[in-house]
């Protein structure tokens, strides 16, 4: 017989340990499945400089927010692990470490949930989904073309340049991750290629505060996915902007003055012969022209609002980009490349669950992580709620509306 539960939590990240929190607190029967460990997108998906692009005061699980003395700095990946673990040992909860669920279908009887697992079947009346955003590496197809001489990796398997073999590194995706990683490479001494994308540039400060500060008073983060004018834009980049070394806003045009050959957008490769497209100062219009929108965004908010504000500083107007060659053609052993690393994000996968509850995309249709099959939920996806529901500064208030809904069953 399987074994029968009240809840199953699918995911161990800070979704799936966030509704726990509140279910222990609601006495519910639980278990959370996790095929890995506890937060394993924390522990082995990310650099070994990284951190956080968002404050330390925006760390806010359930029962366990950031309470060290620099509210304003950033977490490294080691520091959130430490998070993690700590509140693990907060309130012990009831975690399966090491099984996978494999499905999530409909009892015959038409109530409540098979859940498939790699250990073994279960049964519950209620099923929640927090298997995380960030699931699969996203890589082109056309990356199996290229030459064996170059190894290639994904920005989630990236750890520091002295990982890598000598010569010139090409880091395709100029969003948060490839722009990060292009820095720490060529601080390193490493020549660095960028095959930038059209994502825009946050200033890290302005007038004053962090562009998160500002963004936060601004009501910018509680707007929900109804406010969007497209669905589409649930998947628009986040900009490139960095919390190393204290935080600082990463330029492009810095990164041109710096000696990093900028390039457009990879469009295909073979052997060791990779195809751009020629939009590379289109993107840097993008990033320059995010910077001035949100600042201009800010502005307006201060004198709205008559809150008090440093006057804006002129900041230095960077154009190095611009005038960079246009190249649309790059022969990777000419110039000497011996490392790809695929900055281009993630793939979300939610198959195992067999309900109709998915949109063209194949993004769950929920409102605020309840669908349409009673007691089946989605919990801390990217934009499942607010641009903050895949934050640590939203999943309490998701967790706690899900929590919610599940008692009131
Ligand atoms: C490069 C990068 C930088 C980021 N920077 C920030 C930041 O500065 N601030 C911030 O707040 N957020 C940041 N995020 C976002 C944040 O990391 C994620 O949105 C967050 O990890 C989501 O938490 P989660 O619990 O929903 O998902 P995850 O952390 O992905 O957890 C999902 C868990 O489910 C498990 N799992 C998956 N499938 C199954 C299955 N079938 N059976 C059992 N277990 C399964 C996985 O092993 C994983 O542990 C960043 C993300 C990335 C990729």
């Amino acid at each position: 017989m399987p074994e029968r539960l009240d809840t199953v939590v699918i995911g161990g990240g800070q979704a799936g340990l966030s509704l726990s929190y509140y279910l222990t607190q609601q006495g519910r029967t639980h278990i959370v499945l996790e095929k890995d460990r506890p937060g394993e997108a924390w522990r082995s998906k990310k650099w070994d400089s990284f951190t956080l692009v968002t404050p330390n005061w925006q760390f806010q699980l359930p029962g366990l927010a950031y309470d060290g003395d620099d509210p304003h700095g950033f977490l490294t990946r080691d520091q959130v692990v430490g998070y993690i673990d700590d509140y693990v040992a907060l309130f012990d909860p009831p975690l399966r470490l090491g099984v996978e669920a494999t499905f999530v279908e409909g009892k015959a009887s038409g109530r409540g949930f098979t859940i498939g697992t790699d250990a073994g079947s279960l049964e519950a009346s209620n099923v929640v989904i927090a298997t995380g955003t960030f699931q699969r590496p996203r890589i082109p197809i056309f990356s199996q073309g290229i030459t064996p001489d170059v190894i290639q990796l994904h920005s989630s398997r990236y750890r520091n340049p002295e990982r890598l073999p000598s010569g010139a590194v090409l880091v395709v995706g100029s969003g948060q991750s490839g722009a990060q990683i292009t820095e720490e490479l060529y601080q390193s001494g490493k020549q660095v290629y960028l095959s930038t994308s059209g994502v825009g540039r946050a200033p890290r400060r302005y007038r004053g505060k962090d562009f998160a500060w500002w963004l936060d008073k601004i009501g910018f983060v509680d707007q929900t996915v109804d406010d969007l004018e497209s669905p589409a834009e649930r998947f628009d980049p986040n900009p490139h902007v960095t919390g190393k070394n204290g935080g600082h806003t990463l330029n492009l045009h810095q990164f041109a003055l710096d000696g990093v050959t900028l390039l457009g957008r990879m469009e295909g490769a073979t052997g060791s012969h990779v195809r751009l497209v020629d939009n590379l100062m289109q993107n840097l219009r993008t990033g320059d022209k995010a910077a001035t929108e949100m600042k201009k965004g800010i502005d307006k908010f201060i004198e709205k609002s008559g809150i008090e504000a440093p006057e804006p500083k002129d900041e230095p107007q960077l154009r190095a980009g611009y005038e960079a060659r246009v190249i649309t053609e790059l022969d990777l052993e000419a110039a000497g490349v011996r490392t790809i690393i695929w900055a281009t994000g993630y793939s979300f996968d939610y198959s195992l669950v067999k309900f109709p509850v998915f949109d063209k995309f194949g993004y769950p249709v929920q409102k605020r992580g309840v669908t349409a099959q009673p007691g089946l939920y989605f919990l801390g996806l990217h934009w499942l709620h607010t641009i903050k529901s895949g934050l640590f500064l939203g999943i309490a208030d998701d967790a706690a509306h899900v929590a919610a809904h599940i008692d009131a069953r």
